[in-house]
């Protein structure tokens, strides 16, 4: 954005009445993840001809919805997630949340929406961050979740792109992922589902995607693990993703493998950044595809030393026991690796503002 582009205003509706300091702070005292929300939200309107119009930052509440309402049928609903820090100088930062703008707009084109523009995406988080900056809480691990996202509202039955939608920013205060706290996840590998198929929309982050992985995901849950892993639809060999996380695989020789941007997985912001951390440690990255017989062998063998899954929510989570359908096998030791934990300490640093971010990842509020 030009330094002298107005910033996009925001009409501020006042809360009638806004959660008490006590209640806050007993919500902040124990967050949990994704049960807690905020006192407002901002909510910018699009009509066909219209454009953008009508940005308000108001009092959260329920959104009138016609039942014809096209994402209730059709599904076009679109997403993001990313996290508000509390610094330790007090101020409020975000992490690279240009990034989260701009695939943001390329889950939208996938999906026939409009795109919202990155200064409009921006300033409706530092508008629902002026209004709600005190639900950030303080503690390890902790931070404030925000969640913009965007779907049809125009009534009508039919198969066409809608004509008008709705882009809300909610945020809910977020401890730990997992509920566990375990030291390292255990994955299922799904030999029955998959999550993305060549020209479908596993690189958008559609709520349709996420509906998909709710079965396998299940599964690995009934199954006693914590994560589903996905293989590719074509072949069923090669590893994809988790179904909110990307994965690394770490080898005795220094080489790190990450499965390559195919189209048919989601672009993580924590995977780009963590690969320019881990070359930066020395460590030679390489995206390419890795098939699920070969990681059975590597880790047997002892090549493969760490595992592990990443993304905003889980930040970086060692992966221990892997089972699928005629395989059960451990990476490493089964718990966090020393790799694995340096980068976190990086990544989670800079995030926090306790180490120094040389990138210009850290945007203040
Ligand atoms: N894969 C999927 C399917 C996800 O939902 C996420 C979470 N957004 C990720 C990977 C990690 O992405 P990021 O690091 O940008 O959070």
């Amino acid at each position: 954005m030009a330094n002298n582009a107005a910033k996009p205003q925001f009409a501020h509706i006042p809360h009638p009445a806004p959660t008490s300091d006590a209640d806050r702070a007993a919500v902040l005292a124990n967050p949990g993840f994704g049960t807690q929300f905020t006192d407002h939200m901002v909510t910018v309107d699009w009509k066909e001809g219209e454009g953008w119009h009508n940005a308000t930052v108001g009092p959260r509440q329920p959104i009138p919805l016609d039942p014809a309402a096209s994402v209730l049928h059709y599904a076009q609903e679109i997403f993001e997630g990313l996290k508000a820090y509390r610094h330790p100088d007090g101020s409020t930062a975000l992490f690279r949340p240009e990034q989260n703008a701009q695939r943001f707009n390329r889950s939208a084109d996938r999906l026939a929406m409009p795109n919202i523009p990155e200064d409009m995406f921006l300033a409706a988080i530092d508008a629902l961050l002026e209004v709600d900056g005190n639900w950030i809480p303080d503690g390890a691990g902790a931070s404030l979740y925000l969640r913009p996202f965007m779907f049809a509202d125009e009534a009508f039955l039919g198969v066409r792109p809608a004509k008008s939608y709705k882009f809300i920013v909610i945020a809910s205060p977020a401890g730990n992922y997992f509920k566990s706290g375990a030291p390292a996840v255990s994955i299922w590998v799904s030999s029955d589902y998959t999550r993305a198929a060549p020209g479908g929309t596993g690189a958008a982050k559609c709520g349709g995607n996420y509906a998909a992985s709710l079965v396998p995901q299940a599964e690995a849950i009934e199954r006693g693990y914590d994560q589903v892993v996905f293989l590719d639809a074509v072949e069923r060999k090669w590893i994809e993703e988790l179904g909110g996380m990307n994965l690394f695989f770490v080898f005795d020789d220094g080489r790190v493998v990450t499965p390559p941007l195919s189209g048919t997985i989601l672009p993580g912001i924590t995977r780009d950044s963590l690969i320019d951390l881990l070359r930066e440690e020395g460590l030679n990255v390489v995206e390419e595809r890795y098939s699920i017989d070969q990681w059975q062998a590597d880790a047997e063998s002892g090549k493969l030393v760490e595992c592990f899954a990443c993304g905003t929510a889980a930040v970086v989570t060692p992966v221990g026991r892997v089972v699928g359908r005629d395989r059960d096998f451990t990476v490493g030791s089964g718990g966090p690796g020393q790799i694995t934990g340096k980068l976190k300490a990086k990544l989670t640093g800079i995030q926090r503002g306790e180490v120094e971010d040389t990138h210009d990842w850290v945007r203040r509020v």
